[in-house]
């Protein structure tokens, strides 16, 4: 079995700041012990690694992915080999996709599938939501074996009538089962119904600009699902997960609901931290490279959903990565933005676009670990394994350099896309070594990883719940 110590290093958990060397076994943490104490210079190692100078952080939990998703006549262009890699490029070592039920089969069909695109595939470890779109008897009752296999957590959508939507009395039956199996209910909350209108009314009217797929998809029609999704929860006396939140109205639903005492939870990207409609807007069909759904929103949307992070009424930041190529992707929706695929590659940058939040005195070095590492690893099941660093988690670990800088572009990101949502910008901080359950996956800007090494991850029921 291979002993690594990662000497010198400030261990960053979302409880603690240590100065302590780590000693991994194989696949697994061992124990940590004061830097230069006997104990750890009684360590005997085949590797060393210096981390003197820079944190040692568990591994990013990415709990929102979309790899190689069938979306609006084409396919996210991110495979689960090359996403995975770009992940640990970015210091992510999870990450929980979501399987897709389709309309008239089974969710084990679905499951299926998504198992077959991602095995012997993936750079780093994997896990599954499971989407459903067609809530019927056969498939509720399908949502018990797949919460005793380690699919633990099903996404709705109040949006997009005719693919993913479900009406009210679906969600809440399926908030029903969950309420007695345990699985979480996560849910894309707009009103798909009534943004549909406004896009027909919008393209009749010659509105067929990028920054309208923001105007249509109305922050009220956000809030008001994120409401009503609340109440239904409620109703059903289940927990509830709100995916992407973006909108300051819809977080206030969620900051409400959580003062009453009910198990809510939310996530925010980092597209809705760093970026807004001024994107959209952008000249030239460019505003295209920044749709997604929820939109983006004005900036001072932004002040809100970092309150809402340092209040802990969001509690995950996710990318909701989904990347389709400008060219030839994105382009299919020039003349019409309802024809522009949604999505937005980020699962390399979250890490560093967070730890640039901890730069600008945003958010503090404890929290950034736990809103991308800690709570997504507990909110979905894989915790104490994945979120943390301690004897017996695995040993996804990230080496990480505060103090270098990099300017984010599509020229020297590994994401399989031709943008970056945030080209030119200058972060501070980089992962300098990845490892991946004891493998040293990325170093000193190599990467020594592999398709295949990423192992599929049953999860445990959500660990939040009160
Ligand atoms: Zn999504």
């Amino acid at each position: 079995m291979t002993r690594t110590v990662i000497r010198g290093g400030l261990v960053i958990t979302a409880a603690e700041e240590t100065v302590a060397d780590v000693l991994i076994e194989g696949e697994q943490v061992v124990a940590l012990a004061a830097g230069g104490s006997q104990v750890a210079e009684g360590w005997s190692a085949d590797r060393v690694i210096d981390a003197s100078g820079k944190y040692v952080i568990p591994g990013g939990v990415d709990a929102h992915t979309h790899m190689e998703l069938p979306f609006g006549g084409t396919s996210a262009s991110d495979t689960f080999e090359s996403g995975t890699r770009a992940a640990a490029w970015g210091g992510t070592t999870t990450i929980v996709d979501f399987a897709v039920q389709s309309v008239g089969r089974s969710l084990r069909e679905g499951l299926d599938a998504w198992h077959a695109k991602a095995e012997g595939n993936c750079a780093v470890d994997y896990a599954f939501h499971m989407i459903m779109s067609d809530v019927t008897g056969d498939s509720l009752k399908e949502m018990d074996f797949l919460v005793d296999e380690g699919v633990t957590s099903f996404k709705l959508f109040m949006a997009y009538p005719g693919v993913f939507y479900s009406d009210d009395g679906k969600i809440l039956r399926a908030m029903q089962q969950g309420a007695d199996n345990g699985g979480l209910v996560m849910m894309h909350a707009e009103n798909g119904i009534a943004i549909d209108v406004l896009v027909e009314q919008a393209l009749a009217s010659g509105r067929t600009d990028p920054r309208y797929h923001g105007q249509v998809r109305h922050e009220l029609l956000e809030a008001e699902a994120t409401h009503r999704a609340i109440r239904l929860a409620e109703v059903a006396g289940s927990p509830l997960y709100v995916v992407h939140v973006s909108a300051a109205s819809a977080l206030a639903e969620l900051t409400a609901a959580r003062d009453r005492g009910l198990n809510v939870f939310g996530e925010t990207c980092p597209q809705y931290l760093f970026l807004s409609t001024d994107n959209l807007a952008e000249p030239g069909f460019e505003g295209a490279k920044y749709v997604c759904s929820t939109p983006l929103r004005p900036q001072e949307h932004q002040v809100a959903l970092w309150r809402g992070l340092r209040t802990n009424d969001l509690q995950v930041v996710s990318t909701d990565h989904c990347p389709f190529c400008f060219s030839g992707q994105k382009e299919l929706g020039r003349g019409d933005f309802s024809k522009i695929p949604n999505g937005l590659p980020g699962v390399e940058n979250r890490m560093d676009l967070l730890h640039q939040a901890v730069v600008d005195g945003r958010i503090s070095r404890r929290r950034w670990v736990e809103i991308a590492s800690a709570t997504p690893a507990r909110m979905f099941g894989l915790y104490p394994r994945k979120g943390t660093i301690a004897p017996g988690a695995d040993a996804d670990i990230v080496v990480y350099d505060p103090d270098a800088t990099q300017t984010l572009s599509a020229a020297t990101h590994h994401m399989n896309v031709d943008y970056s949502a945030y080209e030119g910008l200058r972060v501070r901080g980089k992962a300098v070594t990845v490892l991946s359950r004891g493998t040293v996956v990325v170093d000193d800007d190599a990467y020594l990883g592999r398709p295949g090494h990423g192992r599929y991850q049953a999860r445990a029921t959500c660990q939040y719940l009160i």
